[in-house]
């Protein structure tokens, strides 16, 4: 029977099982939409990374002697919709049967269950192949119990693979090395520069730009630093192996203006797309650990694989668990837009500034900028978690909505008022000056609360619990900060500080 098997843009899997045998009557169908290109304004790089890759994987699967049917963005047979092209292709090209793998997104599994329904002919869904949990396995994990927790679901999938393990202990005796993972970058040890990959995007970046997508960010295209097949995905990560990888815990939350990337592995979006696999990525770089462990140490590998084995799975299961009242959830009310510095970096506020600069310049923050500055400043400042989400969504390289939204509107914003974590990511200066060199050569004083160059960060901190006094006074986790709260002699001209920060939001 005549099959259209679909591969959606962040389904390049290599070692899927659908590509090991040729099979003459099926055809693979792949396809550049406008449905996917403008649902959110998306960064260049983003863009780019995502039709590059398509584009390599598709040549690899005709080099295996599959048959592609392969729609670029500028197709004339191309219908920008994903309904309205499957259904053309499936109709002219006479398929009988229509497969696909089943997208990490819920809006397209919606979408994709309807266009079944739409085709006169059999379907059938396709497992990815790629994670490590299936999308119920969070909610299974913890049915009947009160909060999700990350560390006990991390823990599990630790002897589910048997990784980092001795026998039924932890290696090396303790499950989280989080407290070695916490010093400032002192440039210590320099970072080494970013490989090259040597080739040339210039058409590609043409192209999407005589399509008119609308993006935001800059791009190299002759520089383009993001790996875009299975080959360049590898190099990158026996780069990151072999040369990141043995600071990487110890600088996993520091931040720097120099370097925008300091010793994180940049594999997100090979990962998203399902170039990598994370058990490969796993297994890499517990082998290192294995065989030389004076260069690695476990602090540095653990720390990297609970991002992976932990972070990553527990994020797409609450996803799955959650979705789709997630997307809506707004427990604090906020309704505040962003201000226009998000989009083009232009604020006093250095740690924003830095933070945001870099993003529009690669397409990249790491999780510790994204959580607390943009975020926190975000949450801070009252902002609609609508408005918080498109940005992240739009702006950075790996953003694909499982994982972005989880992050942004849960963990970073507590929109969900806590399944993802137990208490708000917020901060005053003192943590970012902790972790960073953004203070020392700011507008703002890290040291004051109010006054002239106070810090914003400082009091719109305060305000915060003031303000939501009712919804986090009695979150044991958080009864600290009212205690201080209600000794603190200056309170109310902290919070009349605040109170005018927010009212000029965008002149910051
Ligand atoms: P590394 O620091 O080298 O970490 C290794 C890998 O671990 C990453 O590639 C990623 O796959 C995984 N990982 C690390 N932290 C997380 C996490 N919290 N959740 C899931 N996976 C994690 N990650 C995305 O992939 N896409 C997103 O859209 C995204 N949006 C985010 C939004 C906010 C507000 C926050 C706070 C975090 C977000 N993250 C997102 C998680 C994390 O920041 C990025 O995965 C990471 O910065 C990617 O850079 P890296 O590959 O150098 O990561
Ligand atoms: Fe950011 Fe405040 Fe530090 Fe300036 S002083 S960099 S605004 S935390």
């Amino acid at each position: 029977e005549k099959t259209a098997r679909l591969i959606l843009g962040d389904q390049l899997n290599q070692r899927h099982s659908w590509f090991g045998k040729r099979n003459e009557s099926v055809v693979y169908l792949m396809m550049e939409i406008r449905q996917e290109t403008d649902y959110v304004k998306h960064h260049v790089q983003k863009v780019l990374a995502f039709f590059q890759s398509m584009r390599n994987f598709a040549d690899w699967l005709e080099k295996q002697g599959h048959e592609v049917i392969y729609l670029p963005i500028d197709h004339k047979e191309n219908r920008q919709h994903l309904e309205d092209t499957i259904l053309h292709v499936v109709k002219s090209e006479r398929f009988k049967r229509f497969e696909y793998l089943l997208p990490d997104e819920y809006r397209l599994d919606i979408q994709l269950q309807k266009i079944c329904k739409q085709l006169n002919i059999k379907t059938k869904s396709f497992d990815t192949e790629h994670f490590l949990s299936d999308r119920k396995s969070v909610k299974t994990f913890f049915s009947g119990k009160k909060n999700y927790l990350m560390e006990s679901f991390y823990r599990s999938m630790r002897e589910t693979f048997d990784i980092l393990m001795q026998g039924q202990k932890p290696m090396g005796g303790k499950w989280n090395y989080d407290q070695d993972n916490r010093n400032k970058y002192r440039e210590e040890v320099p970072v080494p520069p970013l490989p090259a990959f040597g080739r040339d995007l210039s058409e590609l970046l043409k192209t999407i730009e005589k399509a008119e997508i609308e993006t935001i960010g800059t791009v190299d295209p002759q520089n383009f630093p993001w790996p875009c097949s299975r080959e360049e995905s590898v190099t990158l990560l026996e780069y990151f192996l072999e040369e990141l990888l043995p600071y990487f815990g110890t600088y996993q939350d520091a931040m720097h203006s120099g370097e925008p990337f300091l010793f994180h592995s940049r594999l997100s979006f090979a990962l998203n797309s399902k170039m990598l696999h994370p058990l490969e990525v796993i297994q890499k770089a517990e082998d290192c650990l294995k065989k030389d462990p004076e260069k690695y140490g476990m602090a540095q590998v653990e720390g990297f694989i609970r991002q992976i084995l932990g972070w990553r799975e527990y994020m797409r299961g609450i996803y799955w668990a959650e979705m789709p009242e997630f997307a809506s959830m707004n427990f604090f009310h906020h309704k505040k837009k962003l201000p226009s510095y998000f989009w083009n970096g232009n604020t006093k506020m250095n740690c924003l500034k830095h933070a945001i600069g870099q993003s529009l310049e690669h397409a990249y923050a790491h999780h510790i900028q994204r959580l607390m500055v943009t975020g926190n400043f975000a949450l801070l400042a009252g902002i609609d978690p609508d408005e918080v989400d498109r940005w992240y969504l739009g702006i950075y390289v790996d953003a694909i909505e499982w994982v972005e939204i989880t992050n942004t509107r849960g963990m970073s914003q507590f929109a969900d008022g806590g399944i993802v974590g137990t208490k708000p990511y917020v901060s005053s200066a003192n943590y970012i000056d902790k972790m960073s060199n953004y203070c020392s050569s700011c507008h703002y004083s890290k040291t004051k609360k109010t006054g002239d160059k106070a810090c914003p960060f400082n009091s719109l901190y305060w305000a915060f619990y003031e303000r939501n006094r009712e919804k986090l006074e009695n979150n044991p986790r958080i009864g600290f900060v009212y205690n201080t709260l209600s000794k603190m002699k200056q309170k109310d001209e902290i919070l009349k500080q605040a109170e005018s920060y927010l009212e000029r939001l965008e002149e910051l």
